[in-house]
């Protein structure tokens, strides 16, 4: 027993019935399950499963059990009490977890995080909860911090423990996505603090209650720390009455099958997790090294007010790099990351396995038997001091999910190399659609009380191609693969705005033999509210979602939002207002509305001032196309065509298709033509084509004399400085000096920790 702990609570060491398993604390178990899995490969040293193998329809039917008593408290929590985010659009999930922190099953839903709620778990054990502030039946913890356990401040987990007579055998974990969180922007993906302790409210795993029962002065604290303190309590019970819904049905399962199966059960079924994992690896993928990097914009240069260490643009490289060994291991390494930075997007390690959790659970393990099984079959590496592992205290966080996004598009291309290597053409994807434009904003609302914004439409993006057919148009986000739009009606009644419009965004999706699923845009008018500031908040300089085998990247983002219109006079006077923008450089918007255009590729900004009849105009991203679009059959040109998913011209330069309009207006593509066409394209590409050699030669010389933007030299400075694993990797690439670095002039200035 950890015997550097005091006295506590009047009551020594010696005194303390440990809660775990066989008289071991929970640290114990925590150590002893970690032992086992290093020495023998296998979760517990479960080498056999005998219950499973003996019993299987039994097994079968607890698994059943615990899964429908997941699903069913997610279901019926969201719809008894929940903010609208979370009872519009589904931002929450439940899970069970072992009492060291496993998790062994899963509801539907934001099951990001369910491994995230998992670090924040041991997290207890590891600091000896047990001991200090108590773990006993009845009591209610919560956390919201990510580098203890989550991926950004505003997704809120409570944490309910389940006792069986004096063991504790496991936890009930839920988690919401809330309104607003108190950050120094308002908001709930605050792209405005530039260091932790603007992150807003922190539950830093806190005990919040005892006897079922929500602390007081944790209502207080909460109802004084953030904007929406009325949807902050409704999400706070949802995830409370689901966690006491799951130790019903925990109890239930204990009472019909019996403590020692359940027990026997939870370990099996994690270890069932490990093994189906290397087992889905070894049967669908070819083994070998995938690189997959991804570049993110994050654009603060010339915003007012910032210090001039966090006012400056910075590309991140997010180098992705996935190892799949002969024996199904599976390592991802970010190693040559940039490093972290003063702004919200950094992300911890607990965020990183959230988004290879949530893609495994959409490519490798699609179906409901998932657990942490399956984290333990992997391996990673987040050096430290990057965007991948801030390490320092005062990195902010709370818009981890702006790196998150881009940096894993290369986990889905990485795989679909793997899947499409190995003849599993069904399972190939090309990048999903960003998680943009992340509207984000706060003041008062239509009835003038305190809002945090940001419109969950954004849960529905497009997805990527696949190789044998387009990508769905805007139907998810990568994190949530059950996000959909909501109804305009529903987030008119929640936000200060109405709908001009909602339609699909030509362009917006990559082309490609297939392409990827269309984003959308909805376009604005601000509406009633006395006191509103506003951002954007997206890529808006790179392609965050690449192609693959010669498909194009979606569009990169823009802003076209309108102050000071003249809008509610077009109204009075009955005149034409503006619904769309279909092309950019034919705007509906600036031919309708008078006013000040912001219009522009600045799509990350802080907050500034929108009033009454203003416009505010969100695309929603497309996936990446897949295949070279000139070999997009004719009869998908045209329904691009007359669908709005691609301007003419661009179906002429991308697909080379010759267009024209029937009689009754609808587009045709001519396919005599458009072959012809094609065949001149063919033959001017390979008029431009210069060999690799050529190029290396050409290219390398650039490098050497660094002409390229400030942005991408800063970049790979950092990459150097920080790895040099790296450095020598791209030194050895390029045959540069051993030396090599970009000038130290380019180097960003130090910030307020001197870093
Ligand atoms: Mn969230």
């Amino acid at each position: 027993m950890s015997e550097y702990l005091p006295k506590q609570c009047g009551e020594t060491l010696r005194d303390h019935k440990p809660i775990g398993w066989d008289g071991r604390t929970l640290k114990e178990m925590l150590e002893e399950s970690e032992r086992l899995l290093a020495e023998t490969g296998c979760y517990w040293g479960l080498k056999t499963l005998p219950l499973k193998t003996n019993e299987p329809i039994r097994y079968e039917k607890i698994f059943a059990k615990l899964r429908g008593g997941l699903v069913n408290a997610r279901e019926t929590a969201m719809n008894i009490s929940a903010s609208p985010i979370v009872s519009e659009i589904g931002e929450l999930c439940f899970a069970f977890y072992t009492p060291e922190g496993d998790s062994v099953a899963l509801s539907t839903g934001i099951i990001v995080h369910v491994h995230t709620m998992s670090d924040a778990i041991k997290f207890m054990v590891r600091n000896d909860y047990e001991f200090n502030p108590r773990i006993r039946p009845g009591d209610i913890f919560s956390n919201n911090i990510p580098k203890i356990g989550d991926v950004h401040n505003s997704d809120v987990q409570t944490f309910v423990p389940i006792f069986w007579e004096d063991e504790l055998v496991g936890w009930a974990g839920g988690v919401t996505h809330v309104t607003d969180i108190g950050a120094s922007t308002p908001g709930n993906v605050p792209v405005g603090p530039i260091s932790s302790y603007e992150d807003g409210l922190a539950l830093t795993a806190n005990k919040i209650g005892e006897n079922d029962i929500v602390f007081r002065d944790h209502e207080i604290r909460c109802e004084q720390g953030v904007r929406t303190p009325m949807f902050w309590k409704l999400d706070e019970r949802t995830r409370i009455a689901g966690c006491h819904m799951i130790r019903d049905a925990v109890e239930r399962i204990i009472r019909e099958e019996g403590i020692d199966t359940f027990k026997q059960f939870i370990r099996e079924a994690i270890e069932e997790g490990r093994r189906t994992f290397i087992q889905r690896i070894r049967e669908t993928t070819v083994p070998g090294r995938y690189f997959c990097p991804t570049f993110v914009d994050l654009l603060f240069k010339g915003e007012k007010g910032l210090p001039d260490y966090a006012a400056v643009d910075t590309l991140s490289h997010a180098p992705l790099e996935l190892t799949i060994g002969p024996k199904g291991e599976f390592h991802i390494s970010f190693d040559g990351a940039s490093k972290w930075g003063y702004h919200s997007f950094n992300c911890p390690p607990s965020a990183m396995q959230g988004a290879i959790w949530v893609l495994l659970t959409q490519t490798v393990i699609p179906n409901d038997k998932v657990n942490d099984g399956a984290y333990l079959a992997t391996t990673h590496e987040f050096p430290p001091f990057t965007l991948a592992n801030p390490v320092v205290k005062e990195a902010a966080t709370g818009a981890a999910w702006g790196f998150l996004i881009p940096a894993f598009t290369g986990l889905v291309r990485a795989l679909s190399r793997a899947f499409f290597a190995r003849g599993y053409v069904e399972e190939v994807l090309s990048s999903y659609g960003m998680t943009m434009n992340a509207m984000q904003g706060g003041g008062k609302d239509q009835y003038g009380r305190d809002t945090g914004i940001l419109n969950f439409e954004v849960s529905c993006q497009g997805v990527g191609a696949r190789a044998i057919a387009d990508g769905a148009d805007y139907c998810a986000a990568m994190w949530n693969p059950e996000g959909n739009m909501g109804d305009a009606e529903v987030w008119e009644l929640l936000i200060p705005f109405i709908y001009l419009g909602r339609c699909v965004k030509p362009n917006s999706a990559g082309m490609g033999k297939y392409r990827g699923g269309s984003g959308y845009a909805s376009l604005y008018a601000v509406w009633k509210t006395p006191d509103l500031v506003m951002q954007n908040c997206g890529d808006g300089s790179v392609f965050p979602s690449p192609g693959i085998f010669g498909g194009y990247p979606s569009a990169s983002g823009y802003r076209h939002n309108v102050l000071n219109t003249d809008l509610l006079q077009r109204f009075a006077r009955k005149e034409p207002y503006p619904c769309r923008e279909d092309d950019p450089a034919d705007s509906e918007i600036s031919r309708l509305v008078k006013g000040d255009h912001l219009f522009d590729c600045r799509t990350l900004n802080y907050p500034y001032r929108m009033n009454h009849g203003d416009i505010y105009y969100s695309i929603y991203r497309g996936g990446g196309g897949l295949g070279d679009p000139l070999e997009r059959d004719p009869a998908l040109i045209e329904d691009d065509l007359n669908g709005g998913f691609i301007l003419p011209r661009y179906a002429e330069s991308v697909c080379g298709a010759e267009v024209r309009r029937d009689e009754s207006g609808l587009w045709r593509v001519d396919s005599a033509e458009t072959a012809k066409r094609r065949e001149e394209m063919r033959e001017e590409r390979a008029r431009r084509a210069v060999p690799v050699r050529d190029w290396l030669v050409s290219e390398r010389e650039r490098v050497l004399a660094g002409r390229m933007v400030k942005e991408v030299r800063v970049m790979y400075n950092q990459s150097m400085d920080l790895s040099a694993r790296w450095g020598r990797w791209f030194r050895e690439f390029w045959r540069l000096p051993d030396d090599f670095r970009f000038s130290e002039a380019d180097d960003l200035p130090p910030g307020e920790s001197g870093a």
